[in-house]
């Protein structure tokens, strides 16, 4: 079995992650340490980030190894890309808002309400968007190569918010295939269409079935 330490604070994205990957394969949460470094993320992609993310934490546990059994880091990264907005806001969705400030991250009322004001003059059929996950695994073993599994999930942005479940961009973006929005929807639905479950079901499907995970 292997024991993946999962690099974020959020403990409900731990649980999700655990329970797609099941039983064979052991999640720890960063929370675990307490002193952790948090990576800077400036990369030009969701896949940079994530590499960035796994990389800090690995380097640092790597100086405590000798204390620990951790096998792999995951870390996630992920956004939204709109394609009437040439990909905004992608690598920047956390601070969408912020950027015209200069300041840090927003809250996801300013997020939205940017998103539906750069949008505001786009008709249905050229509002379509997609939520961009990137998941990579570093292995504590630095000799073999870090992996990166990528999901999407496709849909469109509504012209108003509407549900009051998830979070970020989830009121607004309407999944294909579906009327509601992802707020709307709620957990049951989106844990098994969303940008992350696909990530995961790619990172699922290259364990083997005990859980051991083979690095080329
Ligand atoms: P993170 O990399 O998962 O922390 O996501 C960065 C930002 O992307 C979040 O702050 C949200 O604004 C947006 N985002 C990522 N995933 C989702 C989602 O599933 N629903 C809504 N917004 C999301």
């Amino acid at each position: 079995m292997s024991t993946l330490l999962i690099a974020t604070r959020n403990a409900h994205k731990v649980a999700e992650i655990q329970s797609i990957l099941g039983p064979t394969v052991n999640c720890c949460a960063l929370s675990v340490f307490s002193d952790a470094p948090t990576a800077i993320e400036d990369a030009d992609s969701f896949a940079g980030n994530a590499l960035k993310k796994a990389h800090t934490i690995a380097t640092w546990l790597d100086t405590i190894a000798s204390l620990t059994r951790i096998d792999f880091i995951l870390a996630d990264d992920s956004g939204l890309e709109v394609d009437a907005l040439d990909g905004a806001p992608g690598i920047h969705s956390a601070r969408f808002a912020a950027l015209d400030l200069h300041t840090g991250n927003s809250s996801d009322a300013d997020n939205n309400a940017k998103l539906l004001r750069l949008l505001h003059e786009i008709p249905k059929e050229r509002r379509s968007a997609r939520f961009h996950c990137a998941i990579a695994l570093f292995p504590m073993a630095m000799t073999s190569t870090p992996l990166v599994f990528e999901g999407t999930c496709e849909g469109w942005i509504d012209f108003a918010p509407r549900g009051k479940g998830g979070f970020g961009y989830d009121p607004l973006f309407i999944p294909a295939g579906y009327s509601e929005s992802f707020a709307e929807l709620g957990e049951d639905v989106k844990s098994r269409i969303s940008h992350r479950a696909m990530a995961l079901a790619k990172l699922s499907a290259a364990l083997g079935k005990d859980g051991a995970l083979t690095i080329p």
